[in-house]
């Protein structure tokens, strides 16, 4: 071990320095005669001493007749009569109180002494304390624990939680189990264990959670599965054997496992870099520990995962994870009821229409609208405003959806031209589509990734798409590019994104949806994906013909190539249209849906007045 190496060096050196610390102080003064006390006695009556110096510490120093110098102790039993004796004898006698250079000089001896041994102690309990880990067995893996377990009191209760009924009535049960167990049990009915929470992050599945235990009023054990899988094999057991542990001590209690997915993989999911056998330990001793407390206990666990596919099986089983619950992204309604939440301790202006702001943030998960609420109060301190203002709200969407909005505009004057006519072309073709969703907003200024944005909002939340809507979509999609060709007679890389996206739906519609007469209703769905690692299902793999693929090929195109003819002919008729909502952007750079319509309906009746 080289650290016991170092433990010697530092050893020897700190020996050498007392050595030297000591001879220094002993030879300070090299012609000096050690006298003992009967010789110093007997060399006083012989008249042999002419001076002596007496030192409060009983040494005694002086000069010879000779000159030389002698040195001796007296004795503490010695008594005054050896002054008188020295007198009588023509000592002359001096006499020093501890003088301080003396005090200075032992006391910087000691630290030399003491400092190297200091460093030493502090230097090796280190690195004890660091290789803990390796060396330390398991009481190293009990002192790691209180990093990963978190155990507290939560005061979150169930109307902290907005929306999401369902669940909560669902996880409430858990509740009435924590407060009063020996009800199930008098009942003969076997209480659920553990409730599994799936949903995508952010949705507020460690909410509810800690909500739970805090209306029940019990400690609330968090811990994160990935720090359960170390690098050593054992360490990720012993970590589920002391929660559990941990939880009987404080029953009733509430175990909350995060990420229950980085522990409870399918089993055959190879882990990059972790070795599988810890991975697998770990799971059997959290499946053995689930298996082995009675929930009369007063323990309830509660999981959460974004991956329910990937976990093995055996976790699902009927006495573990037996309940699942799907917490989902909020409704618009849930949007609203999270943003009222989030929104309580803020002053807002009283033209802010919250229920707006839940339309126009589809796909937003709760942390996302935490978010949004704390980004429009932020804009609104920066802006000095005293209360927060729907432009607030709507800046904070817009840093959220699509980063950061520059300050400065740094297109090219035809670049800015190029980005309103694409923008211009997405817009009109949305306005003029009957199916599609109504343009909200348009812009020509750079945010993020996107040069410019056309944002759409749907009237109402849609759960199913007619094929009207989707091929409406898709021209809408093409329609940036179609302007292009119209205005600008060329494309360009700008529409790289948008046809990306097109070719996709047009996929998924051909592939999944039946929407293509050639292929008819056969549903090709993508294979399933290898690193899933759970590849075999029939439907997932179904390997399918060249000729299909071929056939696949050629619906996609021309449902895209349908879709961009329809915006060019769309386009092309409203070409004044086109112009002027290009000419309205370079002016403004933001024109909203409003605008855009008022453009397009003013153009209907003026075509019905000339009409
Ligand atoms: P998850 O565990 O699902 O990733 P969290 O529970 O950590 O999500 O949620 C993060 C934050 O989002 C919460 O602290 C809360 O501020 C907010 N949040 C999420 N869902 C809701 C909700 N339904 N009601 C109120 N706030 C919510
Ligand atoms: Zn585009």
């Amino acid at each position: 071990m080289s650290q016991l190496r170092w433990v010697a060096v530092a050893m020897i050196l700190a020996l050498a320095a007392l050595m030297v610390v000591l001879s220094a102080r002993t030879s300070t003064t090299p012609a000096t005669k050690s006298l003992t006390y009967s010789q110093f006695l007997s060399d006083v009556a012989g008249q042999k001493i002419s001076t002596v110096d007496l030192a409060s510490d009983g040494t005694a120093t002086g000069a010879l007749k000779g000159g030389n110098q002698y040195t001796t102790v007296i004795p503490v039993q010695a008594d005054s009569s050896l002054l008188s004796e020295l007198q009588s004898h023509g000592v002359a006698i001096q006499a020093t109180a501890p003088s301080a250079s003396s005090g200075w000089t032992s006391l910087l001896g000691w630290l030399v002494l003491l400092i190297p041994l200091g460093l030493l102690f502090w230097w090796s309990s280190r690195s004890l304390r660091k290789a803990g880990g390796v060396m330390g067995g398991m009481g190293a893996v009990g002192k790691a624990r209180a990093q990963v377990i978190d155990a507290e009191r939560p005061a979150t209760k169930f109307a902290d939680v907005a929306g999401y009924e369902g669940a909560k009535s669902e996880i409430a049960e858990m509740v009435d189990l924590l407060r009063n167990p020996e009800r199930y049990s008098q009942a003969g009915a076997v209480a659920p264990k553990g409730i599994l929470m799936v949903g995508p992050p952010g949705t507020g599945k460690t909410l509810l959670a800690r909500a739970v235990a805090g209306e029940a009023e019990v400690p609330f054990l968090s811990v994160v599965g990935s720090s359960f899988v170390e690098m050593f094999v054992g360490v990720g057991a012993s970590r589920v054997r002391d929660l559990f542990a941990e939880a009987r001590k404080r029953a009733p209690a509430i175990i909350f496992v995060d990420e229950i997915d980085a522990i409870g993989a399918h089993r055959s999911v190879s882990g990059a870099g972790i070795s599988n056998d810890e991975r697998e330990q770990t799971l059997n001793q959290l499946l053995s520990e689930l298996d082995g407390f009675d929930p009369a206990a007063g323990i309830v666990v509660l999981a959460a995962t974004n991956r329910p596919e990937i976990l093995d099986p055996a976790l699902l089983r009927p006495g573990r994870f037996d309940r699942q619950v799907v917490i989902p992204l909020p409704t618009q309604n849930e949007r609203l009821a999270i943003l009222k939440v989030h929104c309580l301790d803020k002053r807002l202006a009283p033209e802010v229409d919250l229920e707006l702001v839940a339309r126009a943030t589809p796909g937003f998960s709760g942390a996302d609208l935490a978010n949004l609420a704390n980004e429009a109060a932020i804009n609104s301190v920066r802006a000095a405003r005293p209360l927060v203002s729907p432009e607030d709200f709507s800046a904070a969407r817009d840093r959220i959806l699509i980063g950061r909005r520059d300050g400065s505009n740094v297109l090219l004057p035809d670049e800015k031209h190029a980005v309103a006519v694409h923008e211009a072309g997405h817009a009109l073709v949305a306005a003029l589509s009957e199916h599609a969703d109504p343009v909200e907003k348009v812009t020509i200024l750079p945010a993020g990734q996107a040069l410019g944005v056309t944002q759409q909002l749907p009237l109402v939340e849609r759960h199913l798409f007619g094929e009207d809507y989707l091929q409406d979509a898709l021209a809408v999609r093409l329609g940036g590019r179609a302007a292009e060709l119209i205005e600008l007679g060329q494309g360009s890389t700008g529409a790289a994104n948008d046809l990306t996206q097109a070719t996709d739906l047009a996929l998924r519609m051909v592939r999944e949806f039946g929407l293509s007469d050639a292929l008819g209703p056969v549903s090709y769905p993508v294979a399933g994906s290898v690193f899933l690692g759970r590849g075999g299902t029939e439907l997932s793999s179904r390997p399918f013909a060249e000729a299909t693929q071929a056939l696949i090929d050629q619906e996609v195109a021309r449902l895209v190539r349908e879709a961009e003819a329809r915006a060019l002919s769309l386009l092309q008729t409203h070409r004044p249209l086109l112009s002027a909502l290009v000419q309205l952007l370079l002016e403004q750079e933001t024109v909203d849906g409003g605008a855009v319509r008022a453009l397009v309906e003013g153009n209907v009746v003026s075509v019905l007045r000339a009409g």
